[in-house]
């Protein structure tokens, strides 16, 4: 589809967020604000008025010639500042486009020009800036376009964490902490998380650990000197259980010795997300460290699909570690679900869900498949074959009902670039099961801090809330060379939070 844009002063400057609300409905798009290129369709935007006025839109199908319209009234006099006009007219900008092409393809977004990755911090925000539930609620659906269903989702999410976690906005003089372990028994053709496969490698998870342990040491102290506890712990990665029980276990005495206030922090998690990596040894060492809450993620019951995705576990071994994990005494458990895996569609995931129910985790988060930039799966795209945008939705569907019949209440969403359908992944639980964590990283009220490989800081200043962001190297190797430096960046930034 080449599309055209042409009208009101500097539009291009809206070219961006024009490119990611086309992505919503071509596969393929060119996109020219050049008057003599070639185009199927010419967008021409209008603007009347000024402080109050409208956006109009019009697209027009140069094969026959047929148009559509559309207006969006703005009002700019409560904006003062350059910052808030711009985004006005931004949502002014996009909300026309958004219409034109809904009206033109006959395909509606279901969540609107919502296309970042927290649409329900949105809600939040505007609930703690004192509107009603009902305002709120109008704006996303008149402003944002967005559906009706997906705002009772966000409202019945905020409900649900604001019961389980009822300081939430009062967090931010705690931190919660990421702990990434970069390694995993093979590498799956989806993933790009740091994750490297761990055979063959012991020099490099040696050097790995002793980085991780100078971490937690160092902010640990800052922490403990500072008065600043924590709210939650999470490893992930990667795999943290792909280490042995031995390094497990010296891990969590290093947290225990660490952190401040231990038996203040409200929940650790674990990921042991590949089933091949769970062993008595290890689950025995999560017990010694009071760590019950695990992440065991089949991803799919089908084993060719986990084949084709490069995951080298069978259907079996999850089952059985399931199992051991809970005859151990893990009492919380997570998996993880994707729909739109290469190869199944609705009857392959009923099967998946007719599955889990005999198990029945305590925590479920179901995540629609997004084609990440960098995995292998996008790379050779014709070879894994999806489901389409409509059998997709269904399995959607089929995964709230089911999660509803089993008594299962949504807790918390995010969306993902490139993401089948353009829905969103969401995290489902048994009530009072929830994962603190998954709360935290996503309405972004307190700090967290990220240790080890490929583990992203995010710095939630206590007073202002502006947000910023540091990371450590994705690679082992980069990691082990220069970890004291990014320690120390980052207690250069945290004394900037908690003086
Ligand atoms: S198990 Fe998870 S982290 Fe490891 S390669 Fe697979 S998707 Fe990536």
């Amino acid at each position: 589809m080449r599309i055209q844009i042409h009208g009101l002063h500097s539009v291009e400057q809206f070219q961006r967020p024009l490119e990611v609300i086309t992505g919503l409905f071509f596969e393929e798009y060119e996109l020219s604000f050049d008057p003599a290129s070639a185009a199927d369709v010419i967008v021409t935007f209008s603007l009347h008025g000024e402080e109050m006025g409208a956006v109009s839109g019009r697209i027009v199908e140069m094969a026959n010639g047929r148009e559509w319209k559309s207006d969006y009234q703005i009002d700019l006099r409560p904006y003062k500042d350059e910052k808030a006009r711009f985004k006005q007219w931004k949502n002014a900008v996009v909300h026309v486009y958004l219409t034109l092409f809904q009206e033109y393809t006959g395909l509606v977004q279901q969540w609107g020009i919502l296309t970042g990755v927290r649409p329900v911090k949105l809600l939040h925000q505007k609930l703690r800036s004192g509107l009603s539930q009902e305002e709120a609620h109008r704006q996303l659906r008149e402003d944002y376009l967005v559906a009706e269903e997906k705002i009772q989702l966000m409202q019945k999410i905020v409900d649900r964490q604001l019961t389980v976690v009822p300081d939430l906005y009062d967090l931010s003089h705690e931190v919660s902490i990421y702990i990434g372990i970069p390694f995993c028994p093979t590498k799956c053709a989806y993933c790009t998380f740091p994750a490297y496969a761990i055979n063959g490698r012991q020099g490099s998870v040696d050097s790995f650990l002793a980085g991780l342990h100078y971490e937690m040491k160092e902010v640990g102290r800052f922490l403990k000197e500072r008065g600043v506890n924590i709210t939650t712990i999470y490893y992930g990665g990667g795999t943290p259980t792909s280490i042995t029980a031995e390094e497990m276990d010296r891990l969590y005495e290093e947290m225990y010795e660490s952190f401040p206030n231990m038996e203040r922090v409200r929940e650790i998690t674990v990921e042991a997300g590949r089933p091949d990596t769970i062993t008595p040894e290890k689950l025995d060492v999560l017990k010694k460290w009071n760590i019950d809450r695990i992440s065991i993620n089949p991803q799919s019951y089908i084993q060719e699909t986990l084949k084709a995705i490069g995951r080298h576990h069978t259907v079996e071994e999850t089952i059985e570690k399931f199992h051991l994990a809970r005859q151990m005494g893990m009492n919380n458990i997570n998996m993880d679900l994707i729909i739109g895996l290469p190869g199944e569609g609705i009857e392959e995931f009923n099967y998946t869900l007719e599955q889990t129910e005999k198990l029945l985790p305590e925590s479920l988060t179901v995540h629609t498949l997004s084609f990440k930039r960098a995995s292998e799966m996008t790379k050779n795209k014709e070879k894994y074959k999806v489901a389409g945008r409509d059998e997709i939705s269904a399995m959607m569907k089929n995964a709230e009902q089911w999660t509803k019949q089993h008594g299962y209440v949504p807790y918390y969403l995010y969306r993902q670039k490139n993401i089948l359908g353009n829905l969103e992944n969401v995290g489902y639980a048994l009530p009072g099961q929830e994962s603190i964590y998954n709360i935290m990283i996503m309405e972004e009220q307190q700090s967290i801090i990220g240790l080890g490989c490929g583990a992203s800081s995010k710095f939630v200043h206590p007073k202002t809330r502006a947000i910023t962001r540091f990371a450590n190297p994705k690679e082992p190797k980069v990691y082990n060379e220069n970890f004291v430096h990014y320690t120390e960046e980052k207690l250069k930034m945290m004394d900037e939070l908690f003086r």
